[in-house]
């Protein structure tokens, strides 16, 4: 089983639209959204919830009244203003840090799990997907994708699915880190804009640090080719292959709005680009030592 994960330094890239059509060309995969944040995957690939499983994030400081002398030295110590003048925490602001446990001379504070979240398992046309919802004001984490990939893999392993497809969430941060771990190949998507090229620098800079074999395609290349053909030189001098380069084309909006793939929605240069950069990737990965590692 081997785990390719398409991901970017920034959102809009193009990096959903990509993965819908992968999962839509691979036989035999499991399909997994780490874009906890800003899920869109499931707009093209219509999941049918076949499994729910809650999911507890970080504890969270609750005061026991009836135990409180009202001291307030848990509000002084909390240094996210969590708890209010009436000694009631606020959730959506508790960090779950654990000091005003730590400093109540009264026992009164305990760090309560609560459900912060879930992760679905579901049907698909393209075979089964593992995607998460998070509750309004919870803030994606690295242990909701690792939650996530951990789900994917199971079923993978269940199933004997040969391939994980990963849409990742944009930019460098915990989640990303959680949804490159362990993966085989990392596909940037990034664009051809000077952004594009800096967004691009430290999403390198992260796959090179977890030692993640990364490969790079350009999306809508043909907006700025000369931007394009700079990202190019910058890869060739860093030794990273540019492994597709896509033309800008309307369809990704109209095969959206039908709620399916670009590669299904109706053929053109696009839906052709896309098959060849699938190619190209399939290659990249068959060439991969199959390293499946837990999730962390
Ligand atoms: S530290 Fe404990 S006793 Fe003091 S106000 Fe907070 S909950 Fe009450
Ligand atoms: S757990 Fe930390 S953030 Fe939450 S109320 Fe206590 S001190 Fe504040």
């Amino acid at each position: 089983m081997k785990e390719l994960v398409v991901i970017s330094g920034k959102g809009g890239t193009g990096k959903t639209t990509i993965t819908a059509s992968f999962a839509a060309m691979a036989k035999n995969a499991v399909i997994a959204d780490c874009d906890v944040d800003a899920p869109n995957l499931h707009l093209l690939l219509r999941p049918r919830i076949m499994e729910t499983h809650s999911f507890y994030g970080m504890d969270k400081a609750e005061i026991d009244l009836e135990k409180c002398n009202e001291c307030y030295n848990c509000q002084n110590a909390c240094n996210f203003d969590a708890i209010d003048d009436a000694l009631i925490i606020n959730q959506h602001i508790c960090e779950g840090c654990g000091v005003c446990e730590y400093v109540c001379e009264t026992d009164a504070i305990n760090m309560v799990k609560k459900i912060s979240g879930a992760v679905f398992g579901s049907a698909t046309n393209h075979g089964t997907m593992v995607h998460a919802e998070l509750r309004i004001g919870e803030e994606a984490s690295g242990k909701l994708v690792s939650a996530v990939k951990e789900r994917a893999r199971s079923i993978a392993l269940e199933n004997e699915n040969e391939l994980i497809i990963t849409d990742g969430p944009p930019g460098t941060g915990c989640p990303v880190l959680a949804t490159i771990t362990g993966a085989d190949l990392a596909l940037i998507v990034t664009e051809p804009s000077l952004s594009g090229m800096h967004d691009l620098e430290r999403v390198l800079q992260v796959t090179e640090h977890f030692e993640i074999p990364a490969i790079v395609c350009i999306n809508k290349y043909d907006i700025n080719e000369k931007n394009a053909g700079k990202i190019e030189e910058f890869c060739n001098e860093r030794g990273v292959e540019v492994v597709g380069k896509l033309p800008y084309h309307p369809s990704p909006n109209m095969a959206m709005r039908e709620e399916t793939t670009v590669v299904e929605y109706r053929k053109n240069v696009l839906s052709e680009g896309l098959k060849a950069l699938w190619e190209r990737v399939v290659s990249e990965l068959d060439q991969k030592e199959v390293t499946l590692l837990p999730a962390r």
